[in-house]
């Protein structure tokens, strides 16, 4: 095969996996960042047993279009928020681009309260079920960024709470100081650890506190043994599956773009892992999405 068509084929998405009996919900999912349309990303999913998405935002203008598209669809709902790396972004600029957006002018923290304003606002809203994701990235933001970042997540929180809406976190690398927040601010009553990506240790704490797990495609992977071994001692009914899609696309499709049809996928290996078979772990995945954003 010539080199331009297996690198097509890496790229191409992967195949519709078997339906599971049991249907189960995406508890995050990134709709405006995959390709094709709503309808056609949900008609995929519903085809393989997943009926409901999360559908997640991460700045003003994604948490806008979150919204609306759970106001538009009965299969989505939504969550409100500045991604842990938007928040410094907004006071800062964005030097590197990271954001799909561009590069900005730094905007003090003057613009990060105007920000957090209109996410307070749209909170408020009946089909916006959740308030993130929002928490702490040490990998994507530097020192420079931390204080704002804190400064944000600590907002978010009390956003959450006063709505009565679940919080969703994002943690990367940076377990510690996430709990430490949470215990400080005192959690909402609804907390979700979204890409759970701590170790056994740290399950065992998320399970003390009543938080939810929420496993995505990279628990698949090879060198995901902490992960697993979380999933193996986490309680049944606090776990939740995810896509995060178009990221974290799981084993054997990594790299390949990753949609919420992928999530029957995930569930398989995290079944294998539970030992348990899928239908049990797809009804109690389901039962804890509805009770994790209240729907
Ligand atoms: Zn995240
Ligand atoms: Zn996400």
């Amino acid at each position: 095969m010539p080199s331009s068509a297996s690198a097509a084929a890496k790229n191409a998405a992967p195949p519709l996996p078997e339906p599971l009996r049991v249907p189960v919900a995406d508890s995050h999912t990134h709709l405006d960042m995959q390709s094709g349309t709503v309808e056609e990303a949900l008609a995929k999913a519903a085809s393989v047993g997943v009926t409901t998405v999360v559908q997640v935002g991460c700045d003003v203008k994604g948490s806008r279009w979150a919204a609306e598209t759970a106001a538009t669809h009965d299969a989505v709902h939504a969550t409100v928020a500045l991604h842990p790396n938007e928040a410094p972004r907004i006071v800062l600029g964005d030097p590197d681009g990271w954001s799909r957006q561009g590069a900005r002018h730094p905007g003090g923290d003057a613009a990060l309260d105007e920000a957090l304003a209109e996410i307070d606002r749209l909170a408020a809203l009946p089909h916006v079920k959740g308030v993130g994701e929002t928490g702490l990235d040490y990998f994507r933001t530097g020192p420079e960024g931390k204080e704002a970042q804190e400064r944000s997540f600590r907002a978010h929180i009390e956003i959450a709470k006063r709505h009565g809406k679940a919080l969703v976190i994002h943690d990367r690398d940076a377990h510690a100081d996430v709990l430490r927040v949470l215990a400080e601010e005192g959690a909402p009553e609804r907390t979700v650890f979204h890409c759970y990506s701590g170790d056994a240790e740290m399950a065992e704490v998320c399970a003390r506190a009543g938080y939810f797990m929420s496993f995505a495609g990279n628990m698949t992977f090879k060198n995901a043994q902490p992960l697993r071994d979380a999933l193996a001692v986490a309680p049944l009914e606090l776990v939740l599956v995810e896509t995060d899609a178009p990221f974290l696309t799981p084993a054997p499709y990594r790299g390949r773009p990753n949609a919420p049809y992928l999530v029957p996928v995930t569930v398989r290996a995290m079944a294998a892992v539970r030992g348990i078979d899928e239908d049990t772990l797809a009804a109690s995945i389901s039962a804890n999405t509805g009770r994790a954003f209240d729907y």
